[in-house]
């Protein structure tokens, strides 16, 4: 790796501390022809490497052997944005996570049965496995592969109608339709699809209309030969709150379960998830983190979002100490097994709640800060609120400037903005502190109440 070797050359060259504090947290995300990307913790980094030490990089490259290249230093912000141009250049699928795809899911033994049969259905729609059922507990994995399946078959067949959708939503249609009179229209829509994603069955109970209404389209789509994916948190025996045609008709193809992963599948999808947002994950780390969340995959990645934000507020490289602490700081006190469930706290907040007390710490309503005003007492609680999504939530670009009505490229901007002001303010550093203590104990009241 072209980096890698600049990196060796350059340890020799520089104090152990200008090189521990400057080129320690980076690392190459991208090679090609004629440049390579660096990741680096924070714009100040290409402030300081670009200003003092580009003399010595070229000297190491030449050193090295190396072609000359472009050399690009990239927040994970901006390493985002970039992926997320590459990828548009592929077709997505307006109802799926491009991310949840067959790559970007780990395989092990407690996962292998659900995944080698995801893999099969996608290859062979409505061939192999018909309904396939995938059944598992909370944050196991199970829509990931429902995703990975649409997005393989909307790549490698786009001509097929792939139709992902929870059952809630499923429901929520199907009450709209009939308040609209369009039920006629919505069946239309379901009974031509090729391949049926059908999220979370198990919160059909006591929705009979839609109970009813599923019976049908299974019946038309399963003679017709096309291919349904069904998920749910119990295997259909245990679905005794459905009605009971509809459970004998899940279990008519493959019935498949999801465990929860083992430690060295923990550790591989830690860093995994790491990668994908720019981050190279040591391996002690990703053990450590992995010895400690053990229930399921959702909370294992509230502890590695944790992890990021603290070490990119602190353009600190990520280590089992700062691990430790940004665990700590989350929960309230040091890591245990039993703190586990507490993770899912942080999971609970949501932009609307950063967006609430933002507005509210700065004095103004929520609907001001939605407003179009350019005045910068408007302007950077709203950057501040996109800088806390992106950083405490790990929400994407999309999600936040769907959430703002934006272009995710002003999503982007706003978030550097802010993070490249906080290099250089303290006052704004102490401002984000003490809002996201707020956040912070406003979660811990709403869950005493719970
Ligand atoms: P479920 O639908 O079973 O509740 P999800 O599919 O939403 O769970 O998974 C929760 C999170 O964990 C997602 O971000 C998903 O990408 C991730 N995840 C779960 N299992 C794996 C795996 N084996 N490899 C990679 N990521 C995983
Ligand atoms: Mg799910």
């Amino acid at each position: 790796m072209y980096w890698v070797q600049v990196l060796s050359r350059l340890q020799h060259r520089l104090k152990p501390q200008t090189f521990q504090n400057w080129f320690k947290p980076t690392h190459q995300v991208h090679e090609d022809d004629d440049q390579v990307m660096i990741l680096i913790p924070s714009p100040f980094f290409r402030d300081v490497i670009q200003g003092s030490y580009m003399s010595h990089i070229q000297a190491c490259v030449r050193e090295c052997g190396l072609k000359e290249k472009e050399l690009r230093f990239v927040t994970s912000t901006e390493w985002e944005s970039i992926q997320m141009k590459n990828r548009s250049l592929k077709p997505v699928h307006p109802d799926l996570n491009p991310l949840y795809t067959f790559e970007n899911f780990v395989e092990g033994q407690s996962n292998q049965n659900a995944y080698a049969a995801s893999r099969a259905v996608a290859d062979h729609p409505g061939m192999v496995y018909n309904p396939l059922f995938i059944y598992g507990g909370v944050g196991l994995g199970k829509t990931h592969l429902l995703h990975a399946i649409g997005n393989f078959v909307y790549q490698q067949r786009p001509q097929l109608k792939v139709v992902y959708v929870s059952c809630d939503a499923l429901m929520n249609q199907l009450v709209e339709a009939y308040r609209r009179g369009t039920v006629h229209e919505m069946r239309k829509y379901y009974r031509t699809t090729d391949v049926l994603l059908l999220d979370d069955v198990h919160t059909l109970g006591g929705k009979e209309r839609t109970q009813e209404e599923l019976f049908s389209l299974f019946n038309i789509l399963y003679q017709a030969g096309k291919q349904i994916v069904l998920t749910a948190d119990q295997p259909p025996q245990k679905l005794t709150h459905l009605e009971k045609r509809l459970i004998s008709r899940f279990s008519w193809g493959l019935v498949t379960d999801i465990q929860p992963p083992e430690l060295e599948v923990r550790m591989a999808i830690l860093i995994k998830k790491a990668q994908i947002h720019g981050f190279q994950l040591p391996d002690d780390v990703a053990l450590f983190i992995a010895e400690n969340v053990t229930e399921n995959v959702r909370l294992l990645e509230g502890a590695l979002k944790s992890l990021i934000f603290h070490a990119s507020t602190r353009s600190q490289p990520i280590s089992i100490e700062l691990a430790r602490e940004a665990i700590a700081t989350m929960v309230g006190s040091s890591p245990t097994t039993n703190n586990v469930l507490e993770y899912s706290e942080i999971s609970r907040i949501t932009i609307d709640d950063i967006a609430d007390v933002v507005s509210n710490y700065f004095g103004f309503s929520k609907e001001t800060l939605f407003s179009r005003s350019h005045r910068p007492r408007i302007v950077l609680p709203r950057q501040i609120t996109m800088y806390l999504a992106r950083h405490l939530l790990q929400a994407s670009l999309p999600e936040i400037g769907n959430y703002f009505k934006k272009h995710h490229t002003t999503v982007m901007h706003g978030v550097q903005k802010i993070e490249e002001l906080l290099d250089h303010s303290p006052k704004l550093k102490d401002q984000i502190h003490e809002i996201i203590q707020i956040l912070q104990e406003r979660n811990q009241k709403r869950r005493t109440r719970l």
